[in-house]
């Protein structure tokens, strides 16, 4: 499907940037336009791909281009009163020719966390187009005032989109690795789950066996409302010349069984391994299961068994199915879209301790007036100046 990128704040803008990368390796062009956001100066400076003229700098009157620190209600005002210069970006794009809007923010900074609730208001009150959320969760040791942020944010936007995407940075970390390329790896994985499931809407009806590839309006549908998370696993196949197999078959020769068993287990791995937002899987409204990899290696039962599966997982009579045919891939994979989920533990405990973090911070706050008050008090013994 064709989407209309904005990247908000510095991870929502990196983010953006690693889309346009992988759009233009993988030839698809599911990214109609792309744009950037930002109050500093120095983020915007730093991307790649995002094209100069779409790098949109809000905020300069109040902050000077430094950026908002993690302060997130002063994203949303920066948001509010530059939304002129953002929707100036929004009218170069040919809105006629996207399916959607994906807003992309990191939920526990400042910018992005407050100023895509209201970029996604706004977008919502002027076009009919759905209006996506891809909302990127802190790690939990992130600290009080990130969590804080992300839970304020998550409460916000999930009411402005459509539908809000969630990745969660903290089940996707690795132990002993550095911030920095913790983001490179962590950004590629993210955006090889949701670009694949967009890319696959892209797919020109008379490129392959029209009928079984996944239409754009199957994703829209699926995506209808609520909060969504991703499942993802491919496995390389041993092609028909290769190793033990080359003696007993042809070069073109197709094992229906195996090509059906194969898709069916990636189906439930992508399901019950690692998904963008962990939750359980049962309490999902609706889902979509795309298979992925050359054509010679997909078939139509393996799509749906695999949905069937998920249907029988999540009890919704609304999953559905279809390929992304990738002609010359030597591995075969299952993308699960699984939108309107409800039991979502870290979602829950991010709540939490955000609301511990709020009234740790009242108390604080309250404490250090009395004590200011406390200091400069001199009984009245001493007079100001004026
Ligand atoms: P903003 O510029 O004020 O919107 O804030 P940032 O985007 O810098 O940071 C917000 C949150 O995004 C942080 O708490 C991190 O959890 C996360 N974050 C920052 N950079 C990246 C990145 O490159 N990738 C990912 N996945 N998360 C990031």
């Amino acid at each position: 499907m064709k989407l209309a990128l904005i990247g908000f704040g510095q991870a929502g803008g990196k983010i953006v940037d690693e889309f346009l990368a992988y759009d233009s390796a993988i030839d698809n062009s599911f990214v109609e336009a792309a744009i950037a956001v930002n109050s500093a100066t120095t983020d915007l400076r730093g991307l790649d791909h995002v094209p100069q003229e779409n790098r949109v700098l809000i905020g300069q009157a109040r902050v000077k281009g430094h950026g908002v620190g993690a302060d997130n209600e002063l994203g949303a005002a920066v948001t509010e009163a530059d939304i002129d210069e953002i929707q100036g970006a929004i009218d170069r794009v040919p809105v006629h020719e996207i399916d959607a809007f994906l807003i992309v923010a990191g939920m526990g900074g400042g910018t992005g966390s407050g100023g895509a609730p209201v970029l996604a208001r706004h977008l919502k009150r002027i076009h009919t187009e759905p209006v996506y959320g891809l909302g990127i969760l802190p790690g939990t040791d992130e600290g009080g005032i990130y969590t804080l942020n992300a839970a304020r944010s998550f409460k916000t936007l999930v009411d402005e989109v459509d539908n809000l995407l969630v990745f969660d940075n903290d089940a996707w970390r690795s132990a002993g690795e550095s911030v920095g390329s913790g983001y490179d790896r962590i950004n590629r994985e993210i955006v090889e789950r949701f670009g694949l499931l967009f890319a696959a809407g892209e797919v020109g009806q008379n490129d392959h066996v029209a009928e079984s590839v996944v239409d754009s309006s199957e994703i829209i549908n699926t995506l209808e409302s609520g909060v969504s998370t991703i499942g993802y696993a491919s496995e390389t196949v041993e092609s028909a010349n290769d190793g033990l197999l080359s003696s007993f078959r042809s070069d073109t020769e197709f094992d229906e069984g195996t090509a059906t068993n194969r898709m069916t287990s990636l189906v439930r791995k992508a399901t019950l391994g690692r998904l963008t937002l962990p939750c359980d899987a049962a309490s999902a409204d609706r889902g979509l299961v795309v298979a992925t990899g050359s054509p010679e290696h997909l078939n139509r039962k393996g799509v749906e068994r695999g949905r069937q599966w998920l249907e029988d997982e999540t009890g919704s009579m609304e999953i559905r199915g279809g390929d992304y045919p990738l002609p010359g891939r030597d591995d075969v994979g299952a993308i699960v879209l699984l939108s309107g989920v409800t039991a979502v533990p870290r979602i829950d405990q991010l709540q939490q301790v955000a609301i511990e973090a709020q009234e740790t911070t009242e108390t604080v706050r309250a404490n250090a007036q009395e004590d200011f008050a406390t200091l400069v008090d001199t009984g009245g013994e001493l007079d100001a100046l004026f």
